[in-house]
């Protein structure tokens, strides 16, 4: 598909955190624009006053930068076709509704709760679809007059017409049709007056002469609506790509019930944007090829929307946890660096405001854990002991390498020959073990292992003599020492 002049946008309600889905559908419209050279516009859907806040909304927009994406026009940065925030837009609504209501496109509906619910419980006794009876469709100019005077509350309904079909071709899923008489005559302002997301955001698309709607699947049942009022209106009709919803593992939407789903807990969690991004870009998209990582701009280079599909995938935490192994390997280790000593100041693993002598540390722990660190939870996992005392020794590692009176014979050894030790790097440490090994007849695993135990108090973790570089000459003989006196305690 060759497209020119796109304009996309991506349209979040500030009611929550950036959404996993959200942000695949942000990300798609970022590509179908930038790929094909064209424009995207971020569009805040703050009608919803009671669930909408400034905070969200800065939340979504912090998210969608660490992200990568970026937008032309939107509420931060203005453009021609604002305001962007919906809120701010109401007047253009209210005309574009009475326009509606003067053409008899949309009418009137005094239509009380009771009333409307006593409707629908005949529906569904009579097992009819749930459909507005049209009570109010025909009210004469006197009729209204009269219910006006009387101060009933209304809402405003489109007037759906009867026996048509509403054909759309989607660009990812083909010819959808949808038949108006199970549509409706559906609401369009409410009774407090506050007109409904698929108004705002149907008339906004062509007032902002967006080409290309990128949206999940899940809207798709508003869609024939939104073509309906956008026709009534005289106003243009974007296509339409929807995306494949997203799934849990066990198959059902996407939801906190399957743990982190928000991009902000992602990053939280220590995950890369570049990760993050690689993932999202194959829920919905695929290169065709065997190529795992690529980069945003690797991405846009790629991306087609005719390699785009529609079937639904399903959130893999392994394959995430996958690709922000490969990606911590290739960004800047300083950035790594950085991560590293926000995550561990909110683990309280150094102080809330780190000293230098602290930053320097998880700088060179980041430096020894080299490909180990896959994720940031892994800094904790494998070298909170640098941070902490150690209080307990892994159970599986006591049962297998501190074995009483043998261990303590090497321990003791050892303790005593890294006191007579200077230059304690690397090579000389390496050296006293060697020099152990011959001296007491032994074989490396009956020192590498209960060494490493009594140091960390764990079976794994950075290689051991850059582990004890690290640490030092007066804090190794002090946990060897604490070691030792435990094992004397528990095991003989
Ligand atoms: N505000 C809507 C949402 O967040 C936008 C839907 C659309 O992209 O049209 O679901
Ligand atoms: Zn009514």
């Amino acid at each position: 598909m060759e497209l020119k002049n796109v304009r996309t946008r991506f349209a979040p309600s500030p009611t929550g955190m950036l959404h996993f889905g959200n942000a695949n559908t942000a990300l798609f419209n970022w590509l179908t624009a930038r790929r094909y050279g064209g424009t995207v516009v971020l569009r805040v859907e703050d009608t919803d006053t009671e669930r909408s806040t400034k905070e969200f909304e800065d939340k979504i927009i912090d998210d969608l930068r660490w992200l990568g994406i970026d937008w032309d026009e939107g509420p931060d940065r203005g453009g021609e076709f604002g305001p962007y925030r919906q809120s701010e837009r109401t007047d253009i609504y209210n005309e574009y509704v009475a326009r509606l209501l003067e053409s008899g496109k949309a009418f009137r509906c005094y239509c009380t709760k009771d009333e409307l619910d006593a409707h629908r419980d005949v529906c569904r006794k009579e097992k009819r679809a749930i459909v507005y009876s049209g009570k109010c469709r025909d009210l004469t100019p006197d009729d209204r007059a009269k219910l006006d005077a009387e101060g009933k509350p209304y809402t405003i309904r489109f007037r759906t017409p009867k026996d048509e079909r509403v054909a759309l071709d989607d660009l990812i899923r083909g010819r959808i049709e949808f038949d108006t008489n199970e549509l409706d005559d559906f609401i369009i302002i409410r009774s407090n007056g506050v007109p409904i997301f698929l108004l705002c955001n149907a008339i906004d698309d062509a007032l902002m002469k967006i080409t290309h709607v990128v949206r999940g699947e899940d809207h798709i049942s508003n869609t024939p609506k939104q073509v309906l009022i956008n026709r009534a209106l005289g106003l243009d009709v974007p296509a339409f790509l929807h995306t494949p919803i997203i799934l849990g593992p066990d198959k059902s939407k996407l939801s906190k019930r399957h743990g982190a789903v928000s991009v902000y807990q992602f990053r939280e969690e220590g995950y890369l944007p570049e990760a993050v991004v690689n993932y999202l870009a194959f829920m919905g998209w695929n290169p065709k090829d065997e190529t795992e990582f690529f980069s945003l701009d690797e991405i846009r280079e790629k991306f087609t929307i005719e390699g785009m599909s529609k079937s639904p995938s399903i959130f893999d935490h392994n394959r995430l946890g996958y690709l922000n192994a490969h990606w911590m390997q290739q960004v800047d280790r300083g950035r790594v660096v950085e991560m590293c000593i926000g995550f561990a100041a909110r683990k309280g693993l150094t102080g809330a405001e780190p000293t230098a002598g602290e930053k320097e540390l998880v700088a060179e722990v980041v430096g020894i854990l080299g490909d180990r660190l896959k994720k940031l939870d892994d800094f904790e996992e494998y070298a909170d002991f640098f941070f902490k005392e150690v209080d307990t020794y892994a159970e599986k590692g006591v049962r297998k390498h501190f074995k009483g009176e043998d261990t303590i014979r090497v321990l003791e050894e050892l303790t005593k020959r890294l006191a007579d030790l200077d230059d304690f790097s690397h090579d000389p440490l390496e050296k006293v073990f060697y020099a152990i090994l011959d001296d007491l007849e032994i074989k490396g695993k009956q020192i590498i292992h209960p060494t490493r135990l009594a140091l960390s108090g764990k079976t794994v973790g950075p290689g051991l003599f850059e582990m004890m570089e690290v640490m030092g000459k007066e804090k190794c003989i002090a946990r060897l020492e604490q070691a030792i006196a435990w094992i004397r305690e528990n095991k003989t």
